[in-house]
């Protein structure tokens, strides 16, 4: 199995590569962001506990979100592997997916991080947001989003570094490049 975690900050283009990268490796892609907008589409019990806070911004509690990508993971029994996108955006979110990976006999192969600095991420939201609608892209909301990721998400970097697990891509320039230089990085795993 090959399971790569991808991260950056919002507006990262982990959406973006992360469609490419599915494609190019034949992944299962699990955006834990993706799948509480569907929730919430849908309306389901999960949709309406987490709508507020996702709407202002707030990261969902850890346990509300691991139990759903676990089930999400457990759904693809057939998978050769796994993108996960927008997860683990937590330590203890990190750990339990270690924990629940080892259980299979699996593990966490690389982490790449998107290196995207903040005022053209701002600029990339704010152009997202005219066509996505997102509530949590406007400008007041993706502060609250912004601020989330370095108090609490930026701390899951060091957690996988310190395995040895790491690595950076330049995310600035264009999408091929940059998506050449996750390929590179990957085809080392
Ligand atoms: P995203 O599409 O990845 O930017 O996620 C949109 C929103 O969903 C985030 O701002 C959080 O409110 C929530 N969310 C997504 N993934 C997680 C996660 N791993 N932990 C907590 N909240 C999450």
């Amino acid at each position: 199995m090959l399971n790569l975690v991808l991260f950056g900050p919002p507006g990262a283009g982990k959406g973006t590569q992360s469609q490419k990268l599915i494609d190019h490796y034949q992944l299962v892609h699990i955006s834990t962001g993706d799948l509480f907008r569907a929730h919430i589409k849908s309306q389901t019990s999960l949709g309406q506990q987490v709508s507020k806070l996702i709407a202002d911004g707030e990261l969902v509690p850890d346990s509300i979100t691991i139990a759903m990508l676990e089930e999400e993971v457990d759904k693809n029994k057939e998978a050769k592997g796994f993108i996960f996108d927008g997860f683990p955006r937590t330590v203890p979110q990190a750990e339990e997916l270690d924990k629940f990976l080892a259980g299979k006999g699996a593990k966490i192969n690389g982490v790449i991080a998107l290196d995207v600095d903040q005022e053209e991420l701002t600029r990339r939201i704010a152009e997202r947001h005219k066509i996505s609608g997102r509530p949590d892209d406007d400008a007041e909301k993706l502060k609250k989003r912004i601020s989330e990721y370095f108090n609490k998400t930026v701390h899951v970097l060091p957690y996988y570094e310190s395995q040895g697990k790491l690595a950076k891509v330049n995310g600035i320039g264009e999408i091929e490049i940059i998506f050449n230089d996750l390929c590179t990085v990957i085809d080392q795993y």
